[in-house]
């Protein structure tokens, strides 16, 4: 495994797990890890973990035994990788979603359901990578069972890395998918623009985005999105660095790029409005009703600060 500190990246990213793709085949291998008390399983329920709140708040990651009255066929699971560096502790993602919310309560004494946005606030960054690594991985298997070809039932392989069509005419293969979203700071001097979705939590300014279309490169998504949704012209389009965005199935590619224009002209249906705010404003700014930055574990907050404070060659 490459040394975590190499790939020390955004939040969501630096699974502190080797993913030991050749093992998802060994199915005694898998098979003995399941069975292992040492092992550990993350719930996940409807795209919520669970999350023990109070001095030092810790996501739930359980042995076997202490879940094992909701482990049935009816679960499923996926393998997700082994610690690196102590005896390599199995972990797996189990999907109680089929169960009602009653019986993971109870289950949970003293645990809350929450969802990613809130639990990463929360728990240690090394955890919040590991719930939005099962929450991912859960999420495509809910919305996968039956085969985008034929319609099919389809079935886990590779210890839930994949899945395969049950039709024997069929047998398409089908893997986790990410769908990729460019995520940019325009600049211009020290103004950037950033903009605001009617949708978004009260007073939240932002980055643009958009996600990449087929036959298209991530730096064209970039000139393509902007215009659209500002109608500001960029050049000089640099790549930042990536977010896994579990919200469902995205990865946020992040980028800088220097306007070309300063004429704003917003896309209503995409945007609230968008402005020029300039640097020393943003750096001083309190976050209220009326202006809050995105949450600290964003790519957007990172972009942001990165580009006040100078951390990123523009
Ligand atoms: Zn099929």
């Amino acid at each position: 495994m490459q040394k975590l500190s190499m790939l020390a990246g955004n939040v969501f990213s630096g699974v502190p797990l080797d993913r030991v793709d050749h093992l998802r085949t060994d199915t005694a291998w898998i098979e003995a890890r399941l069975n292992d008390p040492a092992s550990r399983f993350v719930p996940v329920w409807n795209q919520q973990s669970i999350v023990f709140d109070g001095a030092e708040p810790r996501a739930a990651l359980n042995d076997r035994q202490s879940i094992a009255e909701l482990l049935d066929s009816n679960a499923p699971l996926a393998f997700l990788g082994v610690t690196p560096d102590d005896g390599g502790i199995a972990h797996f993602a189990v999907d109680f979603s089929h169960l009602p919310e009653e019986t993971l309560t109870a289950r949970y004494t003293g645990g809350a359901l929450m969802d990613l946005r809130d639990s990463v606030q929360l728990v240690p960054a090394h955890e919040a990578s590991i719930l939005a690594y099962a929450r991912g991985l859960m999420y495509w298997h809910r919305k996968n069972g039956f085969c985008a070809a034929c319609g099919h039932k389809s079935e886990t392989r590779r210890a839930g890395h994949e899945r395969v069509c049950t039709n024997p005419a069929c047998g398409a293969v089908h893997f986790p998918r990410t769908d990729s979203a460019v995520i940019v700071l325009v600049h211009d001097g020290d103004d950037c623009l950033l903009c605001r979705q009617s949708h978004w939590p009260t007073g939240m300014h932002s980055t643009l985005a958009g996600f990449l279309e087929p036959g298209e490169s991530l730096e064209e998504a970039v000139a393509r999105e902007i215009f659209e949704e500002s109608g500001v012209q960029v050049a000089d389009v640099r790549y930042h660095s990536s977010q896994p965005w579990p919200f469902p199935a995205s990865i946020m590619v992040g980028f800088m790029a220097k306007a070309n224009s300063r004429e704003i002209n917003v896309d209503d249906k995409e945007l609230e409005y968008a402005h020029w705010y300039g640097r020393d404003w943003l750096r001083n700014v309190v976050d209220s009703d009326d202006f809050r930055m995105p949450g600290k574990y964003s790519i957007a907050r990172r972009l942001i600060g990165d580009w006040i404070d100078g951390n990123f060659q523009v």
